[in-house]
């Protein structure tokens, strides 16, 4: 495969410096391609070319409905070319062909078409101000030039989820996906030029840390949308606050499991462990923590331990695959590290707890891991591991679950497995996060909001919070006295 390019502007160029970067095949540790490394100049030269396009009379004069139409047709180009998509996610990212093909694709797909329906529908309001003689109203004006930051889990979905309504709302973007895992977003860059978006109007920087660092540093940058790691989101924070340009964060997560007595146990097994185990448990919203009562927690155990002995570890490629690789060998030394820490500090691991050998030792393979006896200060029940490995911890009354549940840093999703009606309804307002299911998985979908409490981020992506998080509310007064 050729080296890929930056899009600057209206140019697919080299990094001005000629830097290369390489991205890997997790499920064989083989090169995959070599990508474009920008330099600083490369930084400055795509938010100029923003700029351009932002103000461009062909991206402002465009009406409402023909942006929606630009929209829709990225949609369209994504699912005309879904397959090979899917391939790309699969081969650079590792998850599942059919998690890629059913999920993945088809979701990115969606939130275009979600966002496209909103580009005619950004309204303002009239304002019953108190001054004789006045006509008061607001309009949603778009920020600028919007740098889009994204992680290396969910590549396609997570560009499209800031894309889709960073244009939605008329804004130009910079996209600056994680080096391990670019090719996707190159695709889609590609497709939204060849729908009809303007030149300038969408920018592609591929590269490191650095790269992501001369973003938020820079001045001609208005907003960043940042998904990521906890940690990196604070260096942003920092960072952003010398121009107090405005920022979004999708940060991570640590997902407690609330398994009441009432429980269906064998729906809330196989729920759990989907949960856990999505993308290899490389997802923010996966369940982590599993709070189970008392009286129900060894049948649970046993359960969800041979359940996840049975899935079949593999290639993505594969179609029977249920869990690929992790996405890089530093993330696998990563993984067994915290569950290294996990022995050592008292848990009693169940099952997994190892790399995979035999045919799939070249690739970047770790085994479904099931710790009991996990206590609440354990490394493994505060950190956030993004792999898959599941800490299970009896209760006994569902008031010191919940305070246990609560007890974390992270507030980004939650779920529930009740049979109970009241329980059902009673519990989510009782628990710090974002989103909190209830005898289900984890689902996103572009109608509702994504985000966290506390350490999890700031602000919503998806649904009409979206708008929000790519517009500034403008006040007119206009004199009739
Ligand atoms: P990461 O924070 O290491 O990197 C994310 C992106 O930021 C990459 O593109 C990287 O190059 C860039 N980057 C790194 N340092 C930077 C800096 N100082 N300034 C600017 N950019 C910088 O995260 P990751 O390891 O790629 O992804 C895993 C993390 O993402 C997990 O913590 C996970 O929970 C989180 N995540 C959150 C959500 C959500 O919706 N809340 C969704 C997916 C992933």
């Amino acid at each position: 495969m050729p080296a890929t390019q930056l899009l600057i502007g209206e140019e697919w160029v080299d990094a001005a410096t000629g830097a290369t970067g390489q991205t890997v095949d997790p499920a064989t540790g083989e090169i995959l391609a070599d990508f474009a490394e920008a330099s600083p100049a490369d930084v400055d030269a795509a938010v100029s070319a923003a700029r351009s396009g932002f103000e461009s009379d062909e991206w402002r004069s465009l009406t409402p409905d023909a942006r929606g139409k630009i929209l829709w047709r990225i949609a369209d180009l994504i699912e005309e070319n879904g397959a090979e998509l899917a391939a790309l996610e699969t081969s650079d990212q590792g998850q599942p062909i059919g998690v890629s093909t059913n999920v993945s694709i088809p979701l990115a797909a969606q939130t275009f078409r979600y966002y496209a329906g909103w580009a005619t529908k950004l309204e303002g309001k009239v304002s019953p101000v108190s001054i004789p003689g006045q006509f008061t109203y607001q309009q949603r004006r778009p920020l600028g030039v919007v740098g889009l930051i994204t992680p290396w889990n969910f590549p396609f979905d997570i560009a499209a989820w800031k894309l889709a309504p960073a244009l939605a709302t008329g804004n130009a973007a910079i996209l600056k996906p994680a080096e391990q895992t670019p090719l996707s977003t190159v695709r889609l860059v590609e497709l939204a030029r060849e729908a009809g978006v303007p030149a300038g109007v969408v920018n592609l920087l591929t590269g490191g840390p650095e790269v992501g660092k001369a973003l938020v540093a820079h001045d001609g940058v208005d907003k960043i949308s940042f998904t990521g790691s906890t940690a990196v989101g604070q260096d942003i924070v920092r960072a952003a606050a010398a121009s107090l340009k405005r920022v979004g964060l999708e940060l991570g997560g640590k997902a407690p499991s609330i398994v009441a007595q009432d429980a269906d146990i064998d729906a809330a097994v196989m729920g759990n462990l989907q949960g856990a185990l999505f993308n290899t448990g490389q997802a923010c919203g996966a369940f982590t923590r599993f709070f189970v009562h008392r009286s129900r927690v060894d049948e649970f155990v046993e359960k969800i331990a041979a359940a996840a002995d049975a899935l079949k570890i593999g290639p993505g490629s594969d179609p029977e695959t249920v869990v690929g690789p992790l996405a890089s060998a530093e993330h696998l030394a990563r993984v067994h590290g915290f569950v290294t820490s996990g022995k050592t500090e008292g848990a009693q691991l169940v099952t997994g707890g190892e790399r995979v050998g035999g045919e799939l030792e070249n690739g970047f393979f770790y085994r479904p891991t099931v710790f009991t006896e996990v206590t609440d200060e354990m490394t493994i029940a505060r950190e956030e591991i993004f792999g898959p490995v599941l800490s299970i911890m009896p209760y006994e009354d569902l008031d010191e679950a919940i305070a246990r549940a609560n007890n974390t840093d992270f507030g980004l999703a939650a779920v529930v497995w009740t049979q109970d009606l009241k329980t059902a309804h009673s519990l989510p307002e009782r628990i710090e996060a974002g989103t909190v299911f209830v005898n289900q998985l984890p689902l996103i979908d572009p109608g509702a909001p994504w985000g966290g409490f506390g350490k999890s981020g700031w602000g919503r992506e998806m649904g009409a919070y979206s708008l929000d998080e790519y517009t500034e509310t403008q006040s007119v007064f206009i004199n009739l006295g």
